[in-house]
């Protein structure tokens, strides 16, 4: 009998599981599917994950201050975890938030950068050209630059990391799905899972961390379905040559928001107002040994959604040189200067949005908790939305100077669609 089985070995749920398990007197196991080798329509499996990649943008600004505290909250945590686990996740190659002087996003940004006192510089059009003379970005457009202390993580090792620092404090890792998830109530309430693979598995309490999957089984009571948007998202994995990549060796992690440049494709997938969002990572060298720059497009309220398990499988069993790829792909080579593409190539992924726009972090029942609903930027904050699910869960005690009520869980009116 465990005191806590969190659910879903994703970002959130592996620090949930690594920061229950530094408790004292607690048992934990953490229960998720491993990354399969491969996704393919053949295969039975349905359940996937939002972190397949090697590369994930971190920062500690952020245009909201709810975001901005939580990353940082993770982010000051992130080398004493790589030297725990022995693992290295982060790359401290500094970010930069780019768009027009008055646009919303810089505006915005520069306002929690300057009351959080996070240390930046801000660039003015020259100063952004002399920078980064590899980078094609609007003549106007000004940034707001974390030069340290900002980057990328890749989400594969971080995740690694985590399991591996609660394994040796005494964690239970399985590999499996669950299927259901259900309270009993002769004597003292014991919740029990139900796994693919037919393991029963019994705790006092239970988190879920099942990102975009959570309402594809039973997890939760029954007729309770947390209020979800799974965004299909498309990324470009574009090949540069090893000379091209060292040439570009001070590039950070990029966000641009605005309305881009003349040259800029114009049949580029759009947010509103027609405004372009692209986000960039540097040249990253992948485990197939070739380097690529990565890049995708932000995505606003009214991007297409999916709600099927069957979608979701198709969505990420689709990847390749697809005509959105190619769109994301003509992108970087309109915001870089004299970089060769060798090959370029898409990936799928799905992303679970909220309607308050910050994760669910929630008790469901006073032995159930939830800790899903990434809104596409919850990689890096990971571990901070993870100690703060798990103390939630174990004490039933939000353990956080940020509002509780922000990050209340909403249900989807199920009633409507029974109608
Ligand atoms: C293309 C893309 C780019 C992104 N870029 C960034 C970025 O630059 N910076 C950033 O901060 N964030 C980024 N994100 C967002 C970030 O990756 C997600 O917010 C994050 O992965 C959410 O973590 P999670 O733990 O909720 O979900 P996941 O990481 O998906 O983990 C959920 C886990 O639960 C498991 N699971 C599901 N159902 C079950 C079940 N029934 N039983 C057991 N296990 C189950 C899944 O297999 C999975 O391992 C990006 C996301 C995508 C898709």
């Amino acid at each position: 009998m465990y005191d806590l089985c969190v659910v879903g070995a994703g970002l959130i749920g592996s620090a949930a599981a690594r920061h229950a398990s530094l408790q004292p007197n607690i048992r934990v196991c953490l229960v998720g599917p491993d990354e399969p080798k491969e996704r393919s329509m053949e295969s039975p499996r349905e359940i996937f994950a939002s972190h397949y990649d090697e590369s994930r943008v971190t920062r500690r600004s952020d245009p909201d201050p709810i975001w901005a505290t939580l990353a940082q909250k993770a982010m000051d945590r992130y080398r004493d975890l790589e030297a725990t686990s022995g693992v290295n996740f982060y790359s401290e190659t500094g970010c930069m938030m780019a768009g027009p002087p008055e646009g919303q996003f810089v505006t915005n940004t520069r306002e929690t950068v300057t009351s959080q006192n996070t240390q930046h510089d801000y660039l003015t059009p020259e100063l952004l050209r002399q920078s980064f003379p590899h980078l094609n970005l609007p003549d106007e457009d000004v940034a707001i630059y974390e030069t340290k202390n900002a980057g990328y993580i890749n989400p594969r090792s971080l995740i690694t990391a985590q399991k591996r620092i609660a394994r040796d404090n005494g964690c239970d890792v399985i590999n499996d799905i669950v299927c259901e998830i259900s309270q009993h109530h002769s004597g003292a309430p014991l919740m029990s899972l139900l796994t693919e693979s037919g393991q029963k598995i019994e705790a006092r309490r239970v988190l879920i961390a099942t990102g975009s999957f959570t309402n594809f089984r039973k997890l939760l009571p029954p007729g309770q379905e947390p209020d979800l948007k799974l965004l299909p998202v498309a990324y470009a994995k574009v090949e540069v040559s090893a000379e091209d990549a060292k040439r570009m060796g001070n590039m950070p992690s990029m966000l641009y928001r605005g309305g881009g440049a003349p040259h800029w494709p114009k049949d580029y997938p759009r947010l509103p107002n027609n405004l372009f969002g692209v986000y960039l990572l540097p040249p990253i060298k992948y485990p197939d040994g070739k380097f690529y720059i990565k890049s995708g497009n932000l995505h606003g309220p009214d991007s297409p959604q999916v709600s099927t398990v069957a979608e979701v499988k198709a969505w990420f069993c689709t990847k390749g040189v697809t005509p959105l790829a190619t769109k994301l792909a003509s992108m970087v080579t309109a915001v870089t200067k004299g970089i060769q593409t060798l090959s370029y190539h898409g990936d799928h992924c799905i992303i679970a949005d909220t309607p308050t726009r910050y994760p669910y972090i929630d008790l469901v029942h006073p032995d159930l908790g939830v800790a899903i609903g990434g809104n596409s930027i919850s990689a890096k904050s990971s571990d901070e939305i993870g100690r703060i699910a798990a103390m939630l869960v174990l004490y039933r005690k939000w353990d956080s100077e940020l509002p509780a009520e922000a990050f209340k869980l909403k249900l989807k009116d199920t009633s409507k669609s029974k109608l």
